[in-house]
């Protein structure tokens, strides 16, 4: 796993390197959150929401409480198909598990100031360097899944599940009724 978790930091630094020189030209500035305040769909790996579960257990238990009513609400709103603040988004807009956001985050960023109206805009290209990061993702965590952040922290949160994804057991009949309708992605079929 400790191989798989450099895999992880080495894609998202090359990414970050590769797309500097786009990200500069932006609009984004700490404090903007409007990726995060009207959120759709989130997503993040299995490997990608090991990290994230390992930074929640180091929160404070009240903050560990209430995210968890917040990842249960985010769920019943995903389950609508409605779109909802990130559960991870602080009131002052700033990210609670910035170090280890998912790369669906980290791609994201936009050419000018968005507005409802405006939706955030980004280069073909950092699009194009994206698709390719992602491929990457799917295949280092070629024994998991992906899909919407509360989705897959969920599936982490059921012990049958993680002792068998942890023991890099590929089991995906075990999660099909859970996967189909919440549309968990089996990685190794991307690849
Ligand atoms: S994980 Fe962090 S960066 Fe990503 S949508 Fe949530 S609050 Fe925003």
């Amino acid at each position: 796993m400790e191989e798989k978790i450099k895999g992880l930091e080495k894609i998202y630094s090359s990414f970050a390197k590769e797309t500097q020189v786009y990200r500069d030209q932006g609009a984004c500035q700490k404090g903007c959150g409007f990726c995060c305040t009207d959120a759709g769909r989130i997503d993040t790996t299995t490997l990608e929401g090991l990290q994230i579960k390992k930074v929640i257990k180091t929160l404070p238990r009240a903050r560990q409480t209430s995210l968890a009513k917040a990842l249960s609400k985010n769920i019943r709103k995903r389950e609508k198909k409605e779109n909802h603040a990130c559960p991870f988004l602080l009131k002052n807009m700033v990210c609670m598990i910035y170090q280890v956001r998912p790369f669906a985050c980290r791609r994201i960023y936009s050419n000018h100031i968005c507005t409802r109206e405006n939706p955030p805009q980004v280069s073909r290209q950092v699009m194009d360097m994206a698709a390719q990061s992602i491929r990457e993702l799917q295949q280092l965590d070629d024994t998991g899944y992906s899909g919407h952040i509360s989705f897959i922290l969920h599936m982490l949160g059921t012990p049958a599940f993680l002792e068998t994804y942890l023991a890099g057991d590929f089991k995906p009949e075990a999660i099909m009724r859970f996967g189909k309708s919440h549309g968990i992605i089996i990685n190794k079929m991307m690849i």
